[in-house]
């Protein structure tokens, strides 16, 4: 109960557990209710109807709470409102509130007051006498060694005690104790505006009721990135709250109704009309690969021409709308996007056999790509000038490219697609989309919300297709000016390749931004915080299967805490969900397709002659395009398990003698995409912030889940062209410059500056 993402679900095993009949009416249970949570008076009232229908007596510990400073930052990294009271005299008010309430519905509840604060102490002592609540219903909980004065009032009035105190091994016992002389001595607290401030007795004994009528609440601050003047400082869009049950019920709904629609029929689009085509392929559910998600039409060369044809034509109309009147067809998109979220979540689980809250987070990078791109091309879209000088006017300005080819990977069907045509759309190209074949049907949703916000006839087509037959021509069309990939190095570098050979028939050279594969590394010194860094990997190397890009498949660690690392790793890797997608439980899922199987299986057997098996669990698990998860230990940087991307679940572990070391091993190979360094030693992290070269590095968090704004995201050496998607300056790619300089001195006179 001390932690805000585990209350609901706490709350809801609490009563089910009483619901059974082995407990119904066992009276000797308990709950911790943590006033400085905003939810606490809705708790309590849930909690009493609950109680009168069960019959069902128990015992509720009220509490301040211990963890204001981490809820306080967990709740605007993930966009979410602070669950928490902003001011510590709301938390006193709301612990008279929810005393009270406790104590009027004494029937049902016996209260454990577990205060220090004087104030608390004493109002709770009123309460019980004005409600006269029968002893045995109520008791004064302390910790052994704090506010001993206190303690010993409260005994010396015949007041019934409970002291506790830590118990079993030293060190949970210790950081036991350690939050809470953290808590107790934090600013605002009781104590600590007693003994250390010295806080006159009279101000700690107003009513925190008072306080609210005198000072007021305060609004609880916002975080954002202003881009432009015109438009509302760009926030991440909020990821949903599983904890809710609302949101899960919804999304039951959501998987039931999309499947309905299974197979879906999907069109391609060129010129505004639907196309059917004789050929067709199908995508399937990664889960279930006997269930189709998609029938689509299988675009050719003929198709793909005809594409860009419509896209030229559409041109030279969509580069002169107003950049405003661009920006705000994404913002519509955008507007679409969340009415359609859980459907889009849901098609993801299916389409792609991501779990709920990798295609929930999918979903919002999607949206917040619309958002922010929008914004930054309201920044970029007004000519400036430039330096000043008399009779002469400069203006700097940037026009788009022309015809841009969108070709798209699938691990991030929505998100990626999302971001590189919103991208080429508000800086004025006109777009041939190709989704991946294995996402095709997610493809076809970003479409839909272009569609669904006006967008014109020709402007956006797309011609799902293989890449192997349709790309090339894609690539080398004359016709083409800009070709926008992410995907793997292979496809990537021909895409480059192809690129740069200029035909006869091509007015311009092409522009390519290319976002490729990695093989990335996450460090741990011999200082790490354990803790932080086993769940930081966890979620690094499995999280979508280790599916991502930014995913870790290195782990470069110290010697000293190679031991102890492994262990706590390997029973947290044991403990991880291995399930359907479909099942909000499951952690880890299947594959995209039994390529992909094929080739992660066959790195596993490579990995067994290379290394040491480590742990390898889940071989037998489920349906689909199945594999296990595994760690291999005694790799070298020499072993091709260190060398190559796998895109899977299989993590290599290299030990080194040294943090320098690591630095070195972690930098080996041809990727430079993300990298990950835990450490508690300022000289080590300034280390790492000047040698770990890497697109994004992190520091003493995992290396996946960037956010747009926050964490413009991209890679180099082999991983990348160097550009930076969801960042400021992405969208000059898209473009061109282009500077004006007129004359103004020709009338005889310099104008004023
Ligand atoms: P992929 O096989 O390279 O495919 C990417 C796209 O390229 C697909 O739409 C594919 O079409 C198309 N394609 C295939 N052959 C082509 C050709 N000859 N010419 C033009 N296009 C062609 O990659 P993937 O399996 O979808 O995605 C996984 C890879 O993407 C990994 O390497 C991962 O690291 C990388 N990735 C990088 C980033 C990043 O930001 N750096 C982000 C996500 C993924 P078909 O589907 O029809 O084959």
């Amino acid at each position: 109960m001390e932690y805000y993402d585990l209350k609901n679900i706490t709350l809801a095993l609490y009563r089910s557990l009483l619901e059974e009949e082995e407990f119904r009416g066992y009276p000797h249970t308990g709950l911790v209710f943590q006033s400085y949570l905003k939810e606490c008076d809705r708790d309590l009232r849930e909690l009493v109807s609950w109680a009168e229908s069960q019959e069902q007596r128990l015992t509720l510990r009220l509490v301040k709470g211990a963890y204001w400073e981490a809820e306080s930052v967990i709740a605007p990294e993930r966009s979410w409102p602070y669950p928490v009271y902003m001011n510590k005299y709301e938390s006193d008010a709301s612990f008279e509130r929810s005393a009270r309430f406790i104590l009027e519905n004494h029937r049902w509840f016996k209260l454990a007051c577990a205060s220090q604060n004087i104030r608390s102490v004493a109002c709770v002592m009123e309460l019980i006498e004005r409600l006269k609540v029968p002893e045995g219903q109520y008791e004064y909980q302390v910790i052994y060694g704090m506010a001993e004065p206190l303690q010993k009032a409260l005994v010396e009035m015949g007041l019934p005690v409970r002291v506790y105190t830590t118990v079993g091994s030293a060190i949970p016992g210790m950081a036991y104790l350690i939050r809470r002389l953290l808590e107790n001595t934090a600013r605002g607290s009781f104590l600590s505006a007693l003994y250390v401030e010295n806080r006159p007795i009279e101000e700690l004994l107003v009513n925190p009721r008072e306080r609210i009528e005198a000072v007021g609440t305060t609004r609880e601050p916002q975080f954002g990135l202003s881009i432009t003047p015109e438009k509302s400082p760009f926030r991440n869009e909020p990821l949903r709250d599983w904890n809710r049950t609302e949101y899960r019920e919804q999304m039951f709904r959501a998987l039931e109704n999309v499947r309905k629609d299974f197979p879906c029929r999907v069109p391609l689009i060129i010129g505004g009309e639907r196309v059917t085509t004789a050929e067709t392929f199908r995508s399937i559910n990664p889960a279930n690969p006997e269930e189709t998600v998609g029938i689509i039409a299988q675009a050719t060369e003929d198709e793909a021409e005809a594409a860009v044809d419509a896209a030229r034509e559409a041109f030279p109309q969509w580069r002169d709308v107003p950049p405003e009147k661009r920006a705000n067809y994404l913002f519509r998109a955008a507007e679409v996007a969340r009415i359609m979220r859980d459907e889009l979540v849901a098609l993801q689980v299916f389409e792609v056999g991501k779990s709920w809250i990798e295609s929930d987070a999918d979903v919002c990078e999607a949206i917040d790509y619309l958002e922010y791109y929008g914004r930054q091309m309201l920044r970029l879209g007004t000519s400036r000038s430039t330096m000043k000088i008399p009779g002469e006017n400069n203006e700097l300005f940037y026009e788009p490219r022309g015809v841009s080819v969108i070709i798209a990977p699938w691990n991030f069907p929505l998100a990626i697609s999302t971001g590189m045509t919103s991208a080429a759309l508000v800086t004025g190209n006109t777009v041939v989309y190709k989704p991946s074949s294995q996402s095709a049907v997610t493809g076809f949703m970003l479409y839909t919300l272009f569609s669904e916000s006006g967008l014109p006839p020709g402007v956006l087509n797309f011609i799902p297709g293989p890449g192997s037959e349709i790309g090339d021509h894609l690539v080398d069309h004359p016709d083409v000016a800009l070709i926008a990939f992410t995907g793997s190095k292979r496809v990537g570098l021909r895409i480059i390749e192809h690129a740069s050979r200029t035909s006869e028939a091509a007015d311009h050279v092409k522009h390519v931004t290319a976002e490729m594969g990695g093989k990335n590394a996450i460090i741990v010194d011999s200082d790490a915080d354990l803790d932080e860094v086993v769940v930081g990997i966890i979620q690094s190397a499995y999280g979508y299967q280790g599916q991502k890009c930014s995913a870790c498949s290195r782990l470069v660690v110290v010697q000293d805490i190679y031991e102890p690392l492994l262990e706590r790793l390997k029973a947290a890797a044991e403990s991880i969900v291995i399930g359907s997608p479909e099942d909000p439980e499951s952690f880890v899922g299947p594959l995209i397709d039994k390529t992909a199987q094929k080739k992660v299986l066959d790195y596993i057997e490579i990995g067994r002659s290379e290394g040491r098996l480590h742990l390898i669990r889940g071989e037998n698990k489920g349906k689909g395009f199945r594999v296990p998860i595994t760690i291999f230990t005694d790799i070298t940087s020499e072993h091709r398990l260190a060398r190559e991307e796998i895109f899977g679940p299989v993590l290599a572990v290299l030990k080194v003698p040294t943090f320098k070391e690591a630095l070195n091993t972690a930098l080996m190979g041809d990727y430079a995409l993300t990298g990950s360094v835990y450490s508690r030693s300022p000289a080590h992290i300034a280390l790492a912030l000047r040698q770990f070269r890497v697109g994004n590095l992190y520091v003493n968090r995992k290396c996946t889940g960037a956010m747009i704004g926050r964490q413009p995201f991209g890679g180099f050496k082999l991983s990348g062209l160097g550009s930076k998607a969801g960042g400021p300056d992405y969208l000059l790619h898209y473009m061109m410059p282009r500077t004006v300089t007129e004359n103004t001195f020709r009338r005889g006179f310099a104008p004023p500056m």
